[in-house]
């Protein structure tokens, strides 16, 4: 039987650099981009073979801004997925896009690609945050963007929300969930921002903790989105990320769940069989060598037993349904106290972890010190 598979597929480039990102992404050239749409249908072609063996259920196609290409390149990069892999027959098929690099056409040759799914970079409800952020849209662009994607017929949207920009106060970040929930999307994805090292945000903010959340204020953030999200009908399902019943991102959950994904494009990751691999990052590398992947990818790794019980749980313990007990003996033949009994122990009887029939994962409390905790699921 073909087993199941995710496509990532990365396209790096970006209209403008947003002031707070870090992600592998820069301006280009139209030749540029053309260029690296040839390199990725190579890429694609090149594993006709192992395609052989899978079924693709999901699909993500990320960047950058994917919906800077124009709407031909797309759909010759759909060509080459559809030649080279087989789909079940309902995928869930993902596409990123930022307002003010959509329009009508676009939106159509997606559907005719067999997008299903959208994850439109709003970021804020407000032009003065989107101004600070470095976005090249204002709301009343991404209100065009929303409508004319619902006008060709997509039913299933995130909108991607960031909390905590600088001297935000906590009335106006409901403000921002009670205008997102009005738009009705089907998936909300809400981040806090990070301050990434190398950006022009660091340059302004690294000194200036002050203007930013502190603990307790980020604890109030959480606390008011998933109040807010909830009461409109959105159910956490990860850390960061809410949605209507069923309308969860099932590509994301493969990740958090370690099913197996190829990554597609410039410094993509991918699992398979349990090998952890990235495609390189240096563009001119990445032309040239992309129909031999092996050729490019870097950090291939295999992953011993101790480090696939490492994933299971500090990825697993991110969704808020946490792990399962019975799948970690399924899937490793030990039961998960006799691995981390101690750990849990204490992490249950600090209230930053519950254990309910069949299933583990963290409290409010413990969401909140995540990063602290899934830290002490490593070796
Ligand atoms: S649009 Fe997205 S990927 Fe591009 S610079 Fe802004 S945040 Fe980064």
């Amino acid at each position: 039987m073909k087993k199941d598979l995710g496509l990532y597929l990365h396209v790096p480039f970006c209209v403008k650099k947003c002031n707070y990102c870090d992600f592998l992404s820069k301006e280009a050239t139209e030749e540029e981009k053309e260029a690296y749409v040839d390199a990725l249908i190579k890429e694609i072609k090149s594993y006709k073979k192992f395609a052989g063996n899978y079924k693709v259920s999901t699909v993500f196609v990320g960047g950058g801004t994917p919906s800077c290409l124009r709407a031909e390149q797309t759909k010759r990069i759909f060509d080459a997925l559809y030649e080279i892999f087989e789909f079940v027959k309902h995928p869930e098929i993902t596409t990123e896009m930022n307002p003010g690099t959509v329009d009508r056409e676009k939106l159509e040759v997606y559907k005719a690609c067999g997008i299903n799914r959208l994850s439109i970079g709003m970021q804020s409800v407000k032009d003065e945050n989107l101004k600070v952020l470095g976005r090249i849209h204002n709301f009343e662009q991404l209100l065009e963007a929303y409508q004319l994607a619902r006008e060709a017929g997509f039913t299933n949207i995130n909108l991607d929300l960031m909390s905590s920009l600088p001297s935000q106060t906590k009335e106006e970040w409901e403000e921002e969930l009670q205008k997102t929930v009005e738009l009705n999307p089907e998936h909300i994805s809400a981040y806090q921002l990070i301050i990434e090292e190398g950006t022009p945000f660091y340059e302004k903010y690294d000194a200036h903790p002050e203007l930013l959340p502190n603990e307790e204020e980020s604890r109030a953030i959480y606390q008011t989105t998933k109040r807010i999200l909830e009461a409109n009908g959105y159910m956490q399902y990860e850390i960061s990320n809410y949605a209507k019943p069923q309308k969860e991102c099932k590509h994301n959950l493969r990740y958090w769940e370690r099913g197996e994904y190829l990554g597609i494009g410039l410094g993509s990751a991918s699992l398979i069989q349990n090998m952890r691999m990235n495609n390189t990052r240096e563009m001119s590398e990445y032309l040239e060598k992309s129909a031999v992947p092996k050729e490019m990818r870097k950090d291939v790794e295999f992953l011993e037993n101790r480090q696939q019980i490492e994933e299971f749980m500090f990825l697993g313990l991110r969704k808020t349904y946490g792990v399962s007990k019975k799948e970690f003996h399924r899937a490793f033949g030990r039961e998960l106290e006799d691995v981390y009994g101690q750990t849990l122990k204490k992490f249950i009887e600090e209230g930053m972890i519950k254990e309910k029939k069949d299933r583990i994962f963290l409290t409010e409390d413990g969401v909140l010190v995540s990063n602290q905790i899934l830290s002490e699921f490593l070796f």
